[in-house]
C-alpha cells in the first residue's frame, strides 16, 4: 500500500501498460506507483523510449490500462467509460503538447475558447474576458485575432498555455512541452510555469531534456519502464 494523506491528488497504483503490434508486445510501464501532492510540480524525465510519455497518458486517463488503477482526488480515471472520461478530462485537466496543437482555422482567442465549448461552459462576454485575461498573462494581447500560421512556435507554445488553463484545471500536463522550440524561448516557457506553479497549480511535465532538472520541485526518473528516483529538490 503506497502512503494515504488527504494533499494526495494522484494516486497511481501498479501502473502496468503493454502495447501489442501484431505479434509483438511491448511493456512499456511494468508496474508503477506513485503519488502526487497538490501543489507539487514533477518533472518526469527519462531517455527517450524509457515510458514518459505512456505514464502521462495514463495519469491523464488518454489511453487504456493494462493493469493497475489512477485515483485523481475521489476518481477512479480508468473506472469511467470513455464519454465520462472525455468530459472529466475536460473539466479537470490542461494538457500542453509538443506541438502545439492549436487549430489553424481559428483565431488565437477562438483557440483560448475553444476547450470551453467542448464542457458545455461557453459564455460569450465571460469566456472571451477569461480568454483575453490568460492571452495578457501570456503577453500574447496585440495578437488575439491572429491565426496559428502567423505567429513563432513559442508564442504558439504560450498560447496553447492560455488554452490549457480556460477550464481552470486542477492539474497542468505537458509532454515534451519545449522539445521544438530553442533554449531562449524555452526559458521563457519555463518562467510561465513558475508563475503557473506559484498560483497554486498542481503541474506534471515530461521531458528528456535533462538540463531542465532544476526547474522542478521533485523529479521522477524512467528507465525501461519503471521509476529509478524520486527526488525533492533539496535531497541529496
Ligand atoms: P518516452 O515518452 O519516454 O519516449 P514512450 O512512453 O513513448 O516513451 O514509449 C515507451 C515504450 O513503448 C517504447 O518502447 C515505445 O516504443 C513503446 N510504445 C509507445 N507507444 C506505443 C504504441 N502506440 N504502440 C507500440 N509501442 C509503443
Ligand atoms: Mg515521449
Amino acid at each position: 500500500m503506497t502512503e494515504f494523506n488527504f494533499s494526495t491528488l494522484i494516486r497511481a497504483e501498479g501502473i502496468r501498460k503493454n502495447y501489442r503490434t501484431g505479434k509483438v508486445i511491448t511493456e512499456a510501464l511494468k508496474g508503477i506507483d506513485l503519488n502526487i501532492r497538490r501543489g507539487e510540480y514533477v518533472g518526469i524525465m527519462g531517455k527517450s523510449g524509457s515510458g514518459k510519455t505512456t505514464l502521462l497518458n495514463m495519469l491523464a486517463g488518454l489511453d487504456s490500462l493494462t493493469s493497475g488503477s489512477v485515483l485523481i482526488g475521489r476518481t477512479d480515471i480508468h473506472g469511467m467509460n470513455e464519454n465520462e472520461r472525455a468530459r472529466w478530462r475536460g473539466e479537470n485537466l490542461g494538457f500542453i503538447f509538443q506541438s502545439f496543437h492549436l487549430l489553424p482555422g481559428l483565431t488565437l482567442l477562438d483557440n483560448v475558447m475553444l476547450p470551453l465549448d467542448f464542457i458545455g461552459k461557453y459564455e460569450e462576454k465571460k469566456s472571451r474576458d477569461a480568454a483575453m485575461m490568460l492571452l495578457e498573462m501570456v503577453e500574447l494581447e496585440a495578437h488575439v485575432n491572429k491565426y496559428p500560421s502567423e505567429i513563432s512556435g513559442g508564442q504558439q507554445q504560450r498560447v496553447a498555455i492560455a488554452r490549457a488553463l480556460i477550464s481552470e484545471p486542477q492539474i497542468l500536463l505537458a509532454d515534451e512541452p519545449t522539445g521544438r522550440l530553442d533554449a531562449g524561448t524555452s526559458e521563457i516557457i519555463f518562467n510561465l510555469f513558475d508563475q503557473i506553479f506559484a498560483n497554486g497549480m498542481t503541474m506534471i511535465i515530461v521531458t528528456h531534456d535533462n538540463s531542465l532538472e532544476k526547474r522542478f520541485q521533485r523529479v521522477i526518473r524512467l528507465h525501461d519502464g519503471l521509476i529509478v528516483s524520486d527526488e525533492k529538490a533539496g535531497d541529496s
